[in-house]
């Protein structure tokens, strides 16, 4: 493939090998390749007007639109660094991403300009501007064209993705242009993309995975996007059914809202080639009901915002290996220029089998977070990524991860994995969601309790209690890793981008004295 130093660059020659090829679809409208480039360019210039240069940044508080598309590909033609901020945020939230990342001009929903103004005082946001009513170059195009910054160098700083915030506050990883080009294009030539596709962008281009996996890697491959506003199941499957979709990566939560549609059946995926879903933990159940019901398996996919989305992967037309202790699924094998070691707390490199931190190495993985040495320092060692995440490799390379380490539940002095009991209860075909967590316990200093969500509706799915579900976990599980309480909840409480709330529901306050069953 040929080696473009910059986004800008490599976006440009699959304008030229293309023109007028599509690479956005969105509302009905389609856009090409030149269309796209020409909206940026206009952008561009207005940018520029406004005094936006190398180094500067550019915050976009968008939904999945149009405009997110033509702000990245502008402000990086300016040298400019887009922070991705999430337009659920609000107040204070807000107000700290914006003042972390110094954004001097922010691009946003029109419905959003009382919001970010209010989170913009006392920041160095110097105008707002709302998508629909962008301001355009006085001079015109091609007259600031001559003005142009030379294009980036690898190293400079592309994007800046804020984290989840699943174990604490979101950090701004500074995804370089050298970082989004390697995980781009390894994950382009891995999925197989080309001018055939039609990707389904329903992850947030706020998060790395939409922004990378379902918008960058496919726009420079020369497929098309399909943005849809609002990810509701069924836009999901309308976009299937009728907008000619090939391929997409979304959460499990994506696939579960499918699942729960109706009338769907494999008759409304009529393009599908290859499904992916990242970012939180791939059930093994819900991929076998999903793949039996609907004829298409769900391929794991792993990824973190500080490796610019995946680096871990299923490889499409294979199924993963499912660990035969644990039951769990294999998140994959490592993506081309990944490398992956399972280490002790002391950096050492494990035996296959033998569970430990996972750590990450290779282009994709960012030179650290902005404006955070501390953080800095305790996540990368010598360039390498230490996850977090409890992870092992089989003797074949299929790396499985146990659990985040933070999660971890320490009960009378037993180590529980949450995934394990998850697994368990998702087992049971009246449950849809599930997630266990540990709560401080006086007697066992933790206590497992469980929260899950049933199927319902279905006439033929049996409803359940709490008790039936603590029997069910007991028939399969030691009785220490048995939940103590089953919380049945309507929905669990998620981050924007589909993982679970843990903390939240550690401090719903579970009532300890609930359940005074003796310790086992
Ligand atoms: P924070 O770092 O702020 O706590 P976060 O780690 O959830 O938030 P992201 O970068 O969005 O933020 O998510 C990366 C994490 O998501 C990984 O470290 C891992 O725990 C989890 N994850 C991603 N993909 C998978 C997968 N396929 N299976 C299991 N876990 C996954
Ligand atoms: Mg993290």
């Amino acid at each position: 493939p040929d080696v473009a130093p910059d986004l800008t660059s490599a976006w440009r020659a699959r304008v030229e090998r293309d023109p007028d090829g599509d690479a956005l679809l969105h509302d009905g409208r389609v856009w090409s390749a030149r269309e796209l480039d020409e909206a940026a360019d206009a952008l561009a210039a207005a940018l520029r007007e406004a005094g936006i240069g190398p180094g500067d940044r550019v915050g976009i508080l968008l939904q999945n639109v149009p405009t997110a598309v033509v702000t990245l590909l502008a402000a990086w033609r300016c040298g400019a660094i887009v922070p991705l901020l999430n337009p659920m945020y609000h107040g204070r939230e807000l107000h700290h991403l914006l003042a972390d990342s110094g954004a001097r001009i922010l691009v946003i929903d029109p419905e959003l300009a009382d919001v970010a103004a209010a989170a913009a005082e006392d920041t160095q946001v110097e105008a707002i501007w709302s998508d629909g009513d962008l301001p355009t170059s006085a001079a015109g195009t091609a007259e600031s064209e001559g003005t142009a910054s030379p294009d980036a160098a690898p190293d400079d700083v592309a994007l800046l993705t804020y984290t989840s915030g699943t174990t604490g506050p979101p950090k701004g990883a500074m995804n370089t242009h050298g970082n989004v080009l390697a995980a781009a294009q390894a994950t382009a030539s891995w999925m197989d993309l080309g001018p055939e596709d039609r990707v389904l962008c329903v992850a947030p281009i706020f998060h790395i995975t939409g922004a990378v996996i379902t918008l960058m890697a496919p726009l420079l491959a020369g497929s098309c996007v399909v943005l849809i506003g609002r990810t509701t199941p069924e836009a999901v499957a309308h976009a299937f059914a009728h907008d000619g979709v090939t391929s997409t990566t979304g959460s499990i939560t994506v696939f579960n809202g499918l699942a729960r549609l109706d009338d769907l059946s494999s008759d409304d995926f009529p393009h599908v080639r290859h499904l992916f879903s990242g970012g939180a933990p791939v059930p093994a159940t819900t991929v076998t009901r999903f793949r039996d019901t609907y004829g298409h398996y769900i391929h794991n996919i792993y990824g973190m915002t500080e490796t610019s989305s995946a680096c871990i992967g299923v490889p499409p037309g294979v199924e993963a290996p499912v660990d035969a202790a644990t039951g769990a699924l294999a998140i994959g094998l490592p993506l081309p220029g990944t490398d992956v070691r399972i280490v002790s707390p002391d950096g050492a490199t494990l035996a296959p089998g033998e569970p430990g931190e996972l750590e990450i190495s290779g282009p994709s993985v960012v030179p650290g977070y902005w404006d955070n040495p501390d953080a800095t320092a305790d996540t990368f060692v010598e360039g390498a990524l230490r996850t977090g995440d409890g992870a092992l490799m089989d003797e074949d390379g299929w790396v499985y991860i146990v659990d985040r380490l933070k999660d971890q539940i320490n009960t009378s002095g037993y180590k529980v994995w949450p995934r394990e009991v998850e697994d368990v209860l998702l087992a049971h075909p009246a449950v849809h969601e599930c997630a266990v967590v540990g709560v401080p316990d006086d007697y066992r200093g933790e206590a497992v309790v469980a929260y899950a969500v049933l199927t319902g509706g279905d006439g033929d799915v049996p409803s359940i209690t709490a008790e039936e579900l603590r029997e069910h976990a007991r028939g399969e599980l030691a009785a220490y890793k048995v939940p103590r309480q089953v919380h049945l909840i309507p929905e669990l409480p998620k981050t924007p981008t589909g993982k679970i709330r843990r903390r939240e529901l550690r401090e719903s306050g579970a009532d300890p004295e609930a359940d005074t069953d003796p310790v086992t």
